[in-house]
């Protein structure tokens, strides 16, 4: 009787146990149906769509101009002057962090006196928004007392989020943006660094950033959208319209700086603010189209190269500034010096002999504002040119009614002041679900032997690596402060430690750092490596290591601009021997790369299980780790760039055909290439068609192609048309990346795209500086799908 009971009982739990767990599963898979899908819903069927949408939906140009011109009549030079002078916000207050105080005595110099037009900051102000609201309602008081009361324009570098604001929601940087190929969640994401940094009182933000990052070694790489120049078109275009809205003037909006106009990433030696050498025809193939469009999208302000190229330094480029920027763009924002650039032509570039000089260079060549920052040597300097006729009144004016025309779109005549009101618009549930989202799309599956992942929640794991417990590594340089290297600045945010500890339970999980990244103290302004790695207790990893499983998170600390300069790809040493010991285990690795350019890895990859990409994903980066290791998200983030395999082997993957031909076993092909990132559900590319077989320039060409998700769990695929030039005046890269989307398709589901390509498509710059097309064969290749097509 008794054992009938207890057969009985067992009978019952087990069929409870088991419809519970049938019903978890159901559930999770309904959970992760909708996270896989995201905030963003709709798919992007064709990124010319989303693109040109984006451009119309810029708004009307307002007309201000009698209002400017009614004003200019009135200015002094003096006052001219002032509004195109910016200074650094230590130059009107005293004290640090949260008792930085406004100077009554230095602000009435600035506003009083010199009639500042602008103020910026960046050392470290991670202020509260009341903070903020004093600070800026007093400049702009300020402004109100003097004698034509023309408001001040406040500039931050909210870059992947809002910057320097306590609180505020930080997304990926846009490396990792990139790699979500989901322009839609990079609008929202500007979207909300625009809010939080209008929110705070600041109308102004120096982003986008679309330098191109074909130059792996420069320290600002992150910050770009990648070695692509169409993918970062798309994205670039995007950030603009979220930053702007269609109405800059709204609450919610501030205005763009495209940055950094143009040629700063392609350093030679890939050290920051250091000579580049561009051919004007690969200037414009790779340089320019990213400005092109973002201007074209409305983009209000353009922040200068702070390097040269060819021996001419960004700031008295009139070629760049001029021919190009205003008679061919047609850009009519104003264009903002970069710090203390104007001195740096005669302290580094060398090509004026003086400060005055250097003035005169730079306004006539098409500098509208100057970030001095830290003295008022510009204001002096120009007034005195300009009273000597070696600037012409005409040039200042020009200055000017561009500074105005911004203010007026911005709304700043009508109301300057901060709002309170605001406050609670930073840093919302909702903001930080967008974030966790980038960053879940963000997250690059690009190895997975034998499915190791997704991981089990059950299994016993070793968790090491100098990136493991770090936000400071998860987000990287523009956070809170500068270099995004203060710890107590951030937010309590799991880090990927803490994330996995979450879903598999600390006592599954067993933590050892192995080794650290800390930073050289005073590195900031010199051009040592800034973080120093070093051992902390490698053997005990080892030891730790009896575990199942080893999640290894290798990669970079905290930097940006030039303290980020490294001599070498190659990740440290310290990391490369803790990878190494942990490798002679035996035991299965997960290597999770949590750093900003492509440390290049000596074996690790090759012999790692199992390899995630995270890019610097922000402050939800370590939930989006661990949701795609244990298999919450599925991963669909794809590689922006090329990732090398040794740091003398920098390909991109639009090179020739030829480039690494027979030295794939030399470690000259690529780690991975761009456009690479898996997924634990597969799809399956079928019925690629062309619209014609043969076409003449006016038509466009429709191809179309079949997507099925032929595994078993839901997920979104990037889907990638490349289009290949066959034969060239120029010799032509092996493939150019032309359009993509990104689809969600559940189990079984398929989806046909169609993509329309026109003659631009087909064009490249041609030896004359010029686009031509030329006649001849092409190939277009989608998911290692290929047709033929002749253009006649
Ligand atoms: C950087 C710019 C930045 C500016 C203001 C410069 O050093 O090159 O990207 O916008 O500082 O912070």
């Amino acid at each position: 009787m008794r054992f009938n009971a207890l057969l009985l009982a067992i009978f019952v739990l087990s069929l409870w146990l088991g419809l519970t767990a049938h019903h978890a599963e159901k559930i999770r898979r309904l959970a992760t149906q909708s996270d896989e899908r995201g905030l963003v819903s709709a798919d992007i069927e064709d990124s010319d769509l989303f693109f040109q949408d984006a451009l119309r939906a810029k708004g009307p140009d307002r007309d201000n101009s009698q209002k400017i011109e009614a004003l200019l009549k009135q200015m002094t030079l003096e006052e001219k002057v002032g509004q195109m002078t910016q200074l650094t916000m230590e130059m009107i207050v005293t004290g640090k962090d949260q008792n930085v105080t406004v100077d009554p005595a230095k602000l009435d110099k600035a506003i009083g006196r010199y009639g500042v037009g602008s103020i910026l900051n960046v050392f470290d102000q991670a202020l509260t928004p009341d903070k903020w609201y004093d600070i800026v309602g007093r400049i702009q008081d300020a402004a109100k007392k003097t004698r034509l009361r023309i408001p001040v324009i406040y500039g931050i570098d909210s870059i992947h989020g809002a910057n320097y604001i306590r609180g505020a929601t930080l997304f990926p940087q846009e490396i990792g943006m990139a790699a979500t190929w989901n322009p839609e969640l990079m609008k929202r994401g500007s979207e909300i660094a625009a809010m939080e940094t209008r929110a705070a009182g600041i109308p102004w933000s120096f982003s986008p950033v679309l330098d191109i990052g074909r130059q792996p070694l420069w320290p600002r790489f992150y910050e770009t959208f990648g070695e692509d120049p169409y993918l970062a078109k798309v994205m670039g275009v995007a950030f603009v319209r979220g930053l702007e809205g269609s109405d800059p003037s709204s609450p919610d909006h501030v205005a763009a700086s495209l940055k950094h106009y143009m040629g700063y990433s392609l350093s030679l030696n890939g050290r920051d603010r250091t000579p580049a050498l561009i051919p004007e025809n690969y200037l414009r193939e790779y340089v320019l189209p990213t400005f092109d469009a973002a201007v074209k999208a409305g983009a209000r302000t353009v922040m200068v190269n702070s390097a040269d190229i060819n021996g001419t330094p960004g700031h008295i480029n009139h070629h760049i500034l001029k021919d190009i920027l205003r008679d061919e763009l047609g850009f009519n924002g104003f264009v903002v010096s970069d710090w203390e650039d104007i001195k740096k032509l005669v302290t580094v570039w060398r090509v004026a002999a003086n400060e005055k000089e250097a003035t005169r260079m730079a306004v006539m060549a098409g500098i509208d504002m100057s970030m001095v920052p830290l003295d008022y040597s510009f204001a002096d300097h120009l007034i005195a040119l300009a009273k000597e006729g070696a600037v012409p009144q005409a040039r200042i004016d020009e200055a000017v009614r561009r500074i105005l025309r911004v203010k007026f779109e911005l709304g700043l005549f009508d109301n300057a002041m901060p709002n309170p009101a605001l406050k609670s618009k930073i840093g919302l549930p909702e903001s930080r679900q967008a974030s966790l989202q980038a960053a879940r799309e963000s997250m690059t599956l690009l190895k997975n032997t034998g499915d190791l992942l997704p991981l089990s929640k059950e299994r016993k794991i070793l968790v090491t690596g100098p990136t493991a417990d770090s936000l400071i590594s998860l987000n990287n340089g523009w956070s809170y402060v500068w270099q995004g290297s203060e710890p107590s600045l951030y937010p309590d945010r799991p880090t990927i430690r803490r994330a996995i500890e979450a879903k598999a339970g600390a006592a599954n999980v067993t933590y050892i750092p192995g080794t650290k990244i800390t930073r050289r103290e005073g590195s900031t302004s010199n051009n040592n490596p800034t973080n120093i790695e070093a051992e902390v207790d490698i053997e005990a990893a080892v030891r730790a290591a009896a575990a199942d499983v080893v999640v290894l998170c290798l990669g970079e600390g905290s930097y940006c601009e030039t303290p980020g300069n490294i001599p070498d790809l190659m990740l440290g040493e310290p990391q490369r021997k803790l990878a190494r010991a942990i490798q002679a285990t035996g035991k299965p690795v997960v290597l999770v790369l949590v750093e900003g350019r492509p440390r290049t890895l000596d074996g690790i990859a090759d012999n790692a299980a199992a390899v995630l990409m995270a890019y610097n994903p922000g402050n939800e980066g370590g939930q989006a780790v661990a949701d795609v290791l244990f298999g919450d998200f599925n991963p669909c983030g794809k590689l922006p760039f090329t990732y090398p395999r040794l740091p003398n082997a920098l390909l991109t993957y639009d090179r020739k055909a030829f480039e690494n031909e027979g030295f794939d076993n030399a470690g000259i092909s690529p780690q991975f290439e761009f456009g690479d990132g898996l997924s634990y559900t597969t799809f399956n590319y079928k019925d690629l068609r062309l619209g014609a077989k043969t076409i003449t320039r006016n038509d466009p060409l429709s191809v179309s192609v079949t997507v099925t998700n032929s595994g078993r769990r839901a997920g979104k695929e990037v889907v990638q048309l490349y289009v290949s030039d066959l034969v060239a005046s120029l010799s032509p890269p092996r493939k150019r990346l032309k359009r993509f989307a990104k689809i969600y398709l559940a189990p079984g589901q398929s989806k046909t795209l169609t993509f329309r390509l026109g003659a631009d498509d087909l064009s490249f710059i041609g030896a004359d500086n010029k686009p031509v097309v030329e006649p001849g064969e092409f190939e277009v290749s989608i998911g290692g799908l290929k047709e033929r097509f002749e253009l006649k």
